[in-house]
């Protein structure tokens, strides 16, 4: 470096340095919140906090001048119990892209790498960037299905970490027992593959394998769990994985301190509490999407089958053009130019809106 750029005087001397390629680090792009419109643009549950759980919540907030406890050990105990899984082989994170982060960051040394599908969860690529890790992203099969066949040919002796979607966010589609199985069986045992469940709670068919079962056969399997979506909690910020003992071990050691608040800690076990009604909440929406998915392909959609409480609209160039026509008819939906729309299933007065935008879309 040259004197001169080393100056005071020298103004490119005194700009402060942050890491140049978080330039071009795509945004993680929070769905739309638009006065007077309803938002189906963010997979949350319609209705707000039972009342259990809010009571849980305010009790919690009576003590918020304490830290929280730093490893969750009343909510991890809970979860232990309700999953028979040891504690030595369960994390709570600030939410489930919390954890995420750290898996890219507790599994690769900069440079190595991290196979996804795409179009699947836009934190995954943010998550492997910001860690230095290097992305393999695998094109999604006709269907708009995780091509597992693809994701294998992907691996290479750099691989660290494989994240499966499932059900697939945004397109809602699953993989299945067998396709699943086949390909755990193929994948080298030192690669982690993390299979993230935001959307368990709403998997109708049984032919769609638990990860916390294949989390018991498979050591390199880690299953992430939310209670952003199924359990109502979006706002506070908790969700947990279940895996290798070893890989636990590593996440809590990059885990940003007190991270998870006492809040959603006590939140979480209250929505445990209430598991039976939050779930008949969820069959509610599994019935209304049956109902959307049903109005939408009558009106000339194209819809892929979907097992999570949102669905998918491949409508690809001409995304922009339907989420502005929602808009316009008040409905917040999420595009992902090019490829295609997500829609939230909300309360059926709102799915209504929705279904009427849709049919009023002029489709070519
Ligand atoms: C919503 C979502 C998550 C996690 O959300 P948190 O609120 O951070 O727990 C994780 N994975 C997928 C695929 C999601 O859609």
């Amino acid at each position: 470096m040259s004197s001169a750029s080393q100056s005071p005087a020298d103004p490119s001397a005194q700009q402060l340095r942050t890491r140049p390629d978080l330039e071009s680090l795509p945004a993680y792009v929070a769905g739309r919140t638009v006065p007077g419109a309803v938002k189906l643009a963010s997979n949350e549950t319609p209705q707000g906090p039972l009342p259990s759980v809010a009571r849980a919540i305010a009790e919690a907030a009576a003590e918020v001048n304490r830290y929280p406890d730093m490893v969750s050990t009343a909510l991890t105990e809970r979860l232990s119990r309700e999953l028979d899984v040891p504690t030595e082989r369960i994390t709570v994170g600030c939410g489930s892209v919390a954890l995420c982060q750290q898996l890219v960051q507790a599994m690769c040394a900069p440079g190595e790498e991290v196979v996804y599908a795409w179009r699947s969860f836009e934190a995954y690529p943010i998550a492997t960037q910001i860690a230095n890790a290097a992305a393999a992203p695998v094109p999604l099969d006709e269907n708009h299905t995780h091509d597992l066949d693809a994701m294998l040919a992907a691996i290479t002796p750099a691989t660290r970490l494989v994240f499966v979607c499932n059900p697939n966010n945004p397109t809602g589609t699953v993989v299945r027992r067998e396709a699943l199985t086949r390909f755990l069986d193929a994948v080298p045992p030192h690669v982690l593959v993390v299979l993230d469940e935001a959307y368990r709670e709403f998997v109708t068919d049984d032919d769609v394998p638990d990860g916390v079962e294949l989390a018991r056969h498979y050591p390199n399997v880690l299953v992430l769990r939310t209670f952003s979506k199924a359990y109502g909690l979006a706002g506070l910020r908790v969700g947990y994985g279940v895996g290798p003992a070893e890989v636990i071990t590593a996440l809590r050691k990059v885990y940003v301190p007190f991270s998870t608040n006492a809040l959603a800690q006590r939140a979480a076990i209250a929505s445990l509490d209430a598991a039976d009604e939050l779930m008949e909440r969820c069959r509610a929406i599994v019935a209304e999407r049956a109902r959307v998915v049903a109005e939408l392909r009558d009106a000339g959609f194209e819809v892929p089958e979907t097992q999570a409480n949102f669905l998918w609209l491949p409508l690809r160039e001409r995304t922009g053009e339907f989420t502005e026509h929602a808009l316009e008819h008040k409905v917040v939906v999420r595009g992902y130019a090019p490829d295609g729309v997500r829609v939230t299933i909300g309360e059926p007065a709102e799915n209504d809106m929705l279904i009427a935008a849709a049919r009023a879309f002029p489709l070519g």
